[in-house]
């Protein structure tokens, strides 16, 4: 075992997987820019106030933040998810509004290692900040829902929930809170603990023993206000409108009291319960303003890149694939032709790989064999006499020929056309 390992949630990713990460990334970019969404990039690193502001009763901001006193004495914190940045820049910055930019990178959360969560984490996501149409977050959502389709994926399922209006909300919790403390015997001793600090995280247990109690407690749509049930009801068909299907899931709550109206989470279909959350979001009010900027409406949403590429895997979609170069340059006269030819296929548009080291003819035709070059391109003694080149397909049965090293780049591309 060598000495220093990564440590424990924290992983290497290498080749081919580093590149189906990038892809991932881009095909997201791809699906979201279509849409008028624009890149934004944040720290890694915030004021640990920040989050403190708008995540307070969360186990991710108490419990679960890697943070630290630099050397200007500031109290920093690593970002555990990327909505607090984000409103923190729209303050910072004042973009006109609607804002709608979309984000990709790591996450620190110091939670417990295991299959699909890790302590450092990608997710890619979206936020939009000023404005409360419930047509947007038809829009939103279906980005998400269409993402997932792009990759490949058909086994994702799309739960929605409305958490009314913030008055609907506390006259909720307060109907949830005297339920549970009604029933406080059934409940698992988690979530007595849990019912202590916000009634609603009670909805989020998977405990069995609180299944049945859950299931018969006080269900949101019963405090919608008019205004609340309206936006929820455009939202469901808009939703039909652009073919995204959905399930009504009443317990799909967020603990945080900024989330308002829509909540959603994509499922998917392969992974346990505890893991299944491949991603979600909703309306939140108050974060922009907690952070000292205007009243501002915002919804948004955040998914997990290595969940999803584990339900990808699952279902066989999506697969890495090693990048390969398109020609493999092979030098018997010592390298310094290779540096010429790989360069000048290069400068072409050509991906090119070679050997190093002055190896053997047949190690480096190994080599060859391994780029996944489609071509070799030899260069030996014979051709340097001659003044050509030799190529040799290394797929299908076309056999080799010789060529000018002046037509060398025309021959090539004729060859991987
Ligand atoms: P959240 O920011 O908690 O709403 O999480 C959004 C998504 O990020 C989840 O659905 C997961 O896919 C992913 N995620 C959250 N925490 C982790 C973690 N510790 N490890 C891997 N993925 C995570």
């Amino acid at each position: 075992m060598p000495e220093f390992q990564t440590s424990p949630g924290m992983r290497d990713i290498l080749p081919p997987e580093s590149a189906r990460w990038r892809r991932f990334v881009q095909v997201f970019a791809d699906v979201v820019e279509t849409a008028g969404y624009g890149s934004v990039i944040s720290p890694l690193l915030e004021d640990i106030a920040v989050f403190h502001r708008v995540g307070d009763a969360t186990d991710v901001v108490t419990k679960e933040m890697y943070d630290f006193i630099d050397k200007g004495g500031r109290h920093i914190a690593l970002r555990p998810e990327l909505t607090a940045s984000v409103c923190r820049a729209f303050v910072q910055h004042r973009p006109s509004t609607p804002w709608k930019v979309w984000y990709s990178g790591s996450q620190f959360r110091y939670e417990k290692p295991q299959r699909g969560r890790f302590r450092q984490f990608d997710q890619v996501g979206i936020e939009v900040l000023g404005a409360d149409d419930p047509y947007l977050d038809v829009e939103v959502i279906w980005l998400g829902w269409q993402f997932y389709q792009q990759l490949g994926l058909r086994q994702v399922t799309l739960l929605l929930n409305s958490l009314g209006e913030p008055d609907d909300r506390a006259r909720y919790v307060s109907a949830l809170q005297a339920y549970f403390d009604a029933n406080v015997d059934a409940l698992s001793e988690a979530s007595r603990t849990t019912l202590a600090k916000n009634p609603l995280r009670v909805l989020d247990s998977k405990r069995r023993e609180d299944a049945p109690l859950i299931q018969s407690a006080p269900k949101i749509a019963d405090f919608y206000s008019e205004a609340a049930a309206a936006h929820f009801q455009a939202v469901q068909d808009g939703l039909s409108q652009v073919g995204v299907p959905f399930t009504m899931d009443p317990t799909l709550v967020r603990g945080l009291d900024y989330y308002r109206r829509t909540t959603f989470e994509f499922q998917g279909g392969t992974l346990d319960s505890a893991q299944n959350a491949l991603g979600g979001g909703g309306r939140y009010d108050g974060l922009v303003e907690s952070l000292g900027g205007p009243p501002t409406a915002g919804i948004g949403f955040a998914l997990g890149l290595d969940r999803t590429l584990i339900a990808c895997d699952d279902e066989g979609v999506f697969p890495a694939v090693s990048a390969g170069v398109d020609v493999f340059v092979v030098d018997t006269t010592g390298g310094k032709e290779a540096l010429h030819i790989t360069t000048q296929l290069r400068v072409a548009g050509i991906s090119a790989d070679r050997a190093y080291d002055n190896r053997s003819m047949k190690s480096q035709m190994k080599g060859a064999d391994r780029s996944g070059a489609a071509v070799a391109v030899i260069i030996g003694s014979n051709e340097i006499e001659q003044g050509v080149i030799t190529v040799r397909p290394l797929r299908g049965n076309d056999i080799q020929f010789t060529v000018a090293r002046h037509d060398l780049i025309e021959s090539v591309k004729k060859v991987l056309s």
